[in-house]
């Protein structure tokens, strides 16, 4: 069977409905297209979880600040349908402002304690977009499981505090980062990079195994924080917004930029 396209909140409420009323459990990957390996293994696992796939994808304005790259985000929902076909997906959700915002852009439901500081002193605006546009999200899907990358580390602690917050009976699923043969964590921004800066872009993850395994060695926290900013930046990173080691998930996690692209890794412990 091909792939099912929604566009619209009946459309996706139709296919959900049929999915359900022939018992099948439904799995739920939101992306912002653009799709890679990462997205594909995301999508994999929800498989391995549930019966019914539903892949979304939609670049979400309330995450963005106006002076980051909302406009210049990279969209190609029929190439990335193609590969959500081949993925083995149930639906695609390819929907529009006006169905995921139909009365307005406020929202009641807020970023909790785990979007303190990170990205969060660099994005304030992020999380309460992220948790904004996926609890709408969640409402039109209405998945039994739900699967998001540990690639945005943080990200997965602030919806599964939602999930807990609200009381919703959905299984957050986080899936291991993906990366490429240089170990780059696979991101749609690492096509705004120049060959250049993909060069440097191949050096971050490097940097943080060098810091994971001077911390597993007993090393002080702080000077080895200190030595991983100074490495970003003699790799060639022209500005590091944070590398951080956050004790409650063991885990460094880190954000620095090449020219106008932002890039973010993180690495357990
Ligand atoms: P995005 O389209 O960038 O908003 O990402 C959609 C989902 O894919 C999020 O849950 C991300 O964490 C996840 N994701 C993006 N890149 C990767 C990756 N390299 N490995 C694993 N998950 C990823």
């Amino acid at each position: 069977m091909g792939i099912l396209t929604a566009r619209t909140r009946d459309e996706i409420a139709a296919i959900v409905s049929k999915a359900r009323q022939d018992g099948q459990t439904i799995g739920f990957v939101p992306t912002m297209g653009a799709l890679h390996a990462g997205h594909l293994s995301l999508v994999k696992l929800a498989l391995e979880k549930c019966d019914f796939v539903v892949v979304s994808i939609f670049v979400n304005p309330t995450q963005f600040a106006p002076h980051e790259d909302f406009d210049r985000y990279p969209r190609m929902p029929e190439a990335d349908s193609l590969m959500l076909a081949e993925a083995g997906a149930s639906c695609v959700f390819l929907p529009d402002e006006a169905v995921i915002y139909p009365d307005g852009k406020d929202c009641a439901v807020k970023a909790g304690a785990a979007a303190k500081g990170l990205e969060t002193d660099f994005r304030p605006h992020f999380f309460d977009g992220v948790v904004n546009v996926v609890s709408r999200l969640f409402d039109l899907v209405k998945p039994d499981a739900a699967v998001f990358g540990q690639k945005d580390f943080q990200q997965l602690q602030v919806i599964r505090e939602m999930v807990e917050a609200l009381g919703l009976s959905i299984e957050i699923v986080g899936a291991p980062i993906a990366r490429d043969e240089s170990g780059l964590a696979l991101s749609s921004r690492n096509a705004y990079l120049s060959s250049e800066e993909l060069s440097v872009a191949r050096r971050l993850n490097k940097v943080l195994l060098d810091a994971v395994q001077a911390l597993r060695a007993g090393e002080d926290q702080d000077e080895v924080m200190a030595e991983a900013a100074q490495a970003l930046v003699s790799n060639g990173f022209e500005k590091v917004d944070y590398v951080r080691f956050k004790p409650e998930w063991q885990r460094v996690l880190a954000a620095a930029w090449l020219g106008k692209t932002r890039l973010i890794d993180n690495m357990g412990l």
